[in-house]
């Protein structure tokens, strides 16, 4: 089995306007310029106003960086006032967009079928989407983390081909642990994130599964990277708060020190 690359995604969200974008992937690279890029993969996912800044900075500068948006229209044009489509996206050189994070989810009551055409509209347009899934505390609480984050897979993956689902990255991110600093155990993670990748081969088949990439997303931070991504299905991180300060991030990158 081909081992899957290591992604660790900067999620900035409503953080950095096109200028200190520009500075922020700047000292990124300058921290990162030891780095084996094809050991690790890393992703920067800054707000839709600095993408095109950030395509001029790894573009001139040749940087290995990949990047994406943190959301995606379901629509390719029209009268959809506000939105940006997949089309716009590649154009900007995106590799990634997040689809369904859970703050889309809860602020912009983005269901479960909302999240399925973003992630048809990112393949659509050659963008891999970052699926975005996981339970709040009440699920989590009843212990029904796996059967809720299954059915948000199938959701999201509905009329989905095999073809497409095998770029596919799925990030894990329980609610409960997303901004709060209280991460998902080591174990706590795996346990989803096997869940997953077991729907996967029902849902398509082994070599899909074997190839996606199932990331962990909720407060991961230097002290315990290393713990989460010890795991076997997990295989790499959504980083939120610790993306914006280039110290921190680095020092995720460099999970393996
Ligand atoms: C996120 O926004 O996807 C996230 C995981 O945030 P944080 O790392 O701040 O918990």
């Amino acid at each position: 089995v081909a081992k899957r690359t290591p992604l660790i995604a900067g999620n900035w969200k409503l953080n950095s306007n096109h200028l200190e974008a520009i500075s922020l992937v700047q000292k990124l690279a300058f921290s990162l310029k030891d780095t084996d890029f094809d050991q690790t993969e890393v992703a920067v996912l800054p707000p839709f106003t600095a993408l095109r800044s950030v395509q001029t900075l790894v573009d001139g500068d040749k940087l290995r960086i990949t990047y994406g948006a943190q959301d995606i229209s379901q629509h390719e044009k029209g009268a959809y006032t506000g939105e940006i489509s997949g089309g716009m996206l590649a154009k900007l050189g995106c590799t990634y967009a997040l689809a369904g994070h859970s703050e889309r989810r809860e602020y912009h009551n983005e269901d479960d079928a909302a999240v399925n055409g973003k992630v048809k509209a990112a393949f659509a347009s050659d963008i891999t989407p970052i699926l975005c899934l996981g339970e709040g505390l009440q699920v989590r609480k009843a212990g029904e983390q796996v059967s809720h984050t299954v059915a948000q897979l199938d959701g999201a993956l509905a009329g989905v081909p095999a073809e497409q689902a095998a770029r596919l990255v799925v990030a894990y991110e329980p609610v409960w642990a997303i901004g709060t600093g209280e991460v998902a155990t080591p174990e706590d993670a795996q346990e989803v994130c096997a869940a997953l990748r077991a729907r996967l081969s029902e849902l398509y088949s082994d070599d899909v599964s074997e190839a996606t990439r199932i990331l962990y997303g909720g407060s991961v931070k230097a002290d315990n990277i290393a713990g989460i991504m010890a795991q076997d299905d997990v295989d790499g991180a959504l980083v939120g708060g610790a993306s914006l300060k280039p110290d921190d991030f680095v020092s995720l990158v460099r999970f393996r020190d």
